[in-house]
């Protein structure tokens, strides 16, 4: 893996996003803690031990059809079997007598001594008789206990991140609650004398704030515990002050802003005061300076993440940054997705220093890119579904396949 490059030491080296990540994810450690939940309130949320099952699902063998259960070969041609019991499902069966066939309902518990079900519509009921038409194949229509889950079985394992279709695995082994891992909680730390909240006039030389709703909704999406943000001033003591406080309740501190090395930029030497910190740039394109490091507080070392001001830029690297740490930080054994490729209904000629990610549509299976794709244009990620990857060094031909990630994968939970 490539060396970490601080700022100080080598300003013009950069760091791929891979290289950066792989940082990033080998220094934070995955937070302690786990509850335990009811069911239905552990979803999107991630298991803390693996799920083992206590007994097979389905418990016994059932019908898969509504129809009649026998002995096989018992069954004659052109001859009817009595009808000896009816069993709808949720009611247990006696013992198949000899020489006789159940009338059975899907879900129901097949009788002990039948071995086969034909389904109702191959056959026909006379006189308290059943007649099949057609031949019959030992063990058809028959679920058997423990197919689909055998007792002992890892159902369900530590690390995966629990949606509906889980929630339902646990449930069929009989789990009412789960161990799931805590949430993270994050602070956000808006930094920019030039900021003004939604909803206040805006005055010279001023801009709304848009990062601090946007990374909560992104964080929020994520499943994590957001504190009212800290909006900061562009000084050293503010910022030092907003970090210290931040730190005592957050497991995450994110800035957005201020962590360019400018005179105005206030959050590097700050967090190293209170902690440590790496500068890193990072060949990316939009994004570059990202920071990564930790606030101290009392005995804890509280993960901090300095991400760009511009909002294209910090919204980027958040999904490239933000989301595998908070993946990494819950113990998630998924932590990167995966990307899908698709044909460029564009085209890049000129090969870039950094690895370029353009905010794109999926528009008839090709791939869009929005016109303006400047750092501080945030209709481009409003409008796009997703972002492409085109590598450093590469160009991008019509019709060339590009690595896509949609937004849902990037900020998936
Ligand atoms: P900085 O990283 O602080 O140098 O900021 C880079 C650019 O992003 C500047 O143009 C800032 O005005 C802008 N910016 C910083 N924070 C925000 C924010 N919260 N919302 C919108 N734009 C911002
Ligand atoms: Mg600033």
């Amino acid at each position: 893996m490539a060396e970490a490059v601080s700022c100080d030491s080598n300003a013009h080296k950069l760091l791929s996003v891979e290289d950066a990540r792989a940082r990033l994810l080998e220094t934070a450690a995955p937070l302690d803690g786990a509850e335990t939940l009811p069911l239905i309130d552990c979803l999107g949320r991630t298991l803390a031990v693996d799920v083992i099952a206590e007994s097979p699902t389905p418990p016994a063998d059932n019908s898969a059809m509504d129809g009649y259960a026998f002995r096989a070969k018992e069954l004659r041609e052109g001859e009817g079997l009595p009808l000896s019991q009816r069993i709808p499902a949720g009611h247990a069966p006696s013992p198949l007598k000899p020489g006789t066939a159940a009338r059975i309902y899907t879900g129901a518990v097949i009788p002990d001594g039948a071995d086969t079900v034909v389904m109702q519509e191959r056959c026909r009921e006379n006189e308290g008789q059943v007649f099949v038409d057609g031949p019959v194949k030992v063990g058809d229509n028959i679920r058997r206990a423990g197919e689909d889950i055998a007792a002992g079985d890892t159902v369900l394992s530590a690390g995966q991140r629990l949606r509906p279709q889980d929630i339902g695995v646990a449930a069929g082994s009989g789990r009412d609650a789960l161990s799931v891992r805590r949430r993270p909680v994050v602070a956000i730390l808006s930094t920019g004398d030039e900021l003004v909240q939604p909803g206040q006039p805006l005055g010279p030389a001023q801009i709304y704030n848009s990062n601090e709703s946007m990374l909560t909704g992104l964080l929020s999406s994520m499943g994590c515990e957001v504190l009212p943000a800290w909006r900061v001033e562009d000084t050293a003591d503010a910022t030092r002050n907003a970090l210290n406080e931040a730190a005592a309740q957050a497991d995450l501190i994110i800035s957005s802003g201020g962590v360019s090395v400018g005179d105005e930029d206030h959050v590097k030497a700050a967090v190293q005061a209170l902690g440590s910190l790496d500068l890193w740039r990072i060949a990316v394109k939009p994004g570059k300076p990202v920071a990564f490091g930790h606030v101290n507080h009392q005995d804890r070392k509280v993960a901090f993440l300095g991400l760009p001001g511009n909002p294209v830029s910090l919204f980027v690297t958040f999904l490239l940054f933000g989301a595998p740490l908070l993946r990494h930080l819950q113990g998630r054994d998924r932590i990167v997705p995966a990307p899908v490729l698709l044909p460029a209904n564009f085209e890049r000629p000129k090969p870039g220093k950094r690895e370029e990610y353009l905010r794109v549509r999926v528009e008839d299976g090709r791939l869009q890119t929005y016109p303006h794709q400047g750092s501080g244009v945030l209709s481009s990620a409003s409008w796009a579904d997703g972002l492409a990857r085109v590598p450093a060094g590469e160009t991008v031909a019509l019709g060339d396949s590009v690595e896509y990630f949609g937004f849902d994968k990037l900020s998936e939970q």
